[in-house]
């Protein structure tokens, strides 16, 4: 009988394929019987650091809190966000993680009959929020595994309604510039919502790399969504917004729901957004980090797209999940793409020195084999 009450649900959520997540290091320790610690978790863009002890202090102080609602308005981390963005409180739209704000987007205006464009390998979280809300999806070719930016604007119909552009996109690594961005913005009909994904924004350390927030004021259908779980380090707490318009945030914040950030979550992010030493050393350990891992690849002749982001994806030259497998019997997690429709390529997160060595020792090991 489940199964007539599932031919019930709407046919957005019924034909959706579930987001594939980075294996857990407790579940290949179990399968492989591998001691947790000789783990090495490279698979989901996390900061190797571990969380700030800013943040850990913060939540130990605000422990006893825990039996109480979250502020709901979430006036601490808006009003430290607000100045630190130089924005309007009321610009800015929390989410439980920033994959929340993209669903609390895709559902304000995405419904049958409509549509949405993004790119070819673009992250999977837009095609996901698109299809729930029983719209349709344009993806539009990559060039050079990045957006194809002139042939998205060229791929707006009528029916559009909103795009996602990720800058940096994951799991590509390619990034675009502020004269193609605004190139793209000035082509856009108003009545498109352009929902720019800034998830690695605090390691991009490019001239040409747009502000996204900067160009709020010019283009009033520009939303802009980033996260507390890259460069922060708290991707287990959840933390992501969204910065646009006073209006478009307003309708957001109907939707969203009031207590979709919790009270140690906050806090924790408030610390670390004042914490400049933190964020300074997670660029620098990804930097020398990027550099040591795509030396490594390079000096094996595996070909690889060049990253702005804290990660980079490689072509195994073969089947990627032979080469996926055989990294998890040494204790080395990475992500495979085939998802993305990348069955050749995997996705390896910066780590910090020693497990980077590591991931390239395994691989040397393992490209001896297959
Ligand atoms: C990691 C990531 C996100 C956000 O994740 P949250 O943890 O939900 O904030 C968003 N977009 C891209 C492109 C990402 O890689």
């Amino acid at each position: 009988m489940g199964c007539d009450l599932v031919e019930l649900a709407v046919s957005g959520v019924r034909s959706l394929s579930p987001y594939l997540p980075g294996k857990p290091v407790e579940e290949l320790a179990r399968e492989q019987g591998l001691d947790v610690n000789a783990i090495v978790k490279l698979a989901s863009n996390e900061n190797p650091l571990g969380p700030a002890p800013s943040s850990l202090d913060a939540i130990e102080r605000n422990l006893s809190e825990l039996a109480r609602y979250p502020d709901g308005n979430l006036f601490n981390l808006r009003d430290a966000l607000s100045q630190k963005l130089a924005v309007q409180p009321e610009q800015i739209t929390f989410g439980n993680g920033s994959n929340d704000v993209l669903v609390l987007l895709a559902q304000s205006w995405l419904k049958p009959g409509v549509s949405a464009v993004f790119s070819q390998y673009a992250f999977v979280v837009y095609s996901i929020a698109v299809k729930a809300a029983g719209a349709e999806s344009i993806v539009v070719p990559a060039r050079n595994w990045g957006h194809d930016l002139d042939a998205m604007a060229d791929a707006v119909r009528d029916d559009t309604r909103m795009i996602f552009l990720a800058n940096p996109n994951n799991p590509t690594g390619t990034a675009f510039s502020r004269d193609e961005l605004t190139g793209f913005l000035d082509k856009v009909r108003s009545d498109v919502i352009v929902v720019l994904d800034e998830a690695y924004f605090e390691y991009v350390q490019d001239e040409e790399y747009p502000d996204g927030i900067a160009l709020l004021k010019q283009y009033p259908n520009l939303v802009v969504t980033r996260t507390f779980s890259k460069a922060y380090g708290l991707a287990g707490s959840r933390v992501g917004y969204a910065v646009s318009s006073v209006e478009i945030a307003g309708l957001l914040n109907k939707l969203r729901q009031p207590f979709n950030v919790n009270n140690l979550a906050e806090c924790a992010a408030v610390a670390v957004l004042n914490d400049d030493e933190y964020l300074e050393r997670s660029r620098a350990v990804n930097k020398e980090g990027l550099q040591t891992v795509a030396a490594g690849l390079r000096a094996m002749g595996f070909e690889y797209i060049p990253s702005m982001g804290n990660f980079i994806t490689f072509d195994t030259g073969g089947d990627a999940l032979v080469y996926y497998q055989k990294l998890l019997e040494k204790g080395v997690i990475v992500r495979p793409v085939a998802n993305y429709g990348m069955p050749g390529h995997l996705r390896v997160s910066i780590g910090l020195s020693e497990e980077n060595e590591r991931f390239l020792q395994a691989l040397e090991e393992v490209k001896k084999v297959v």
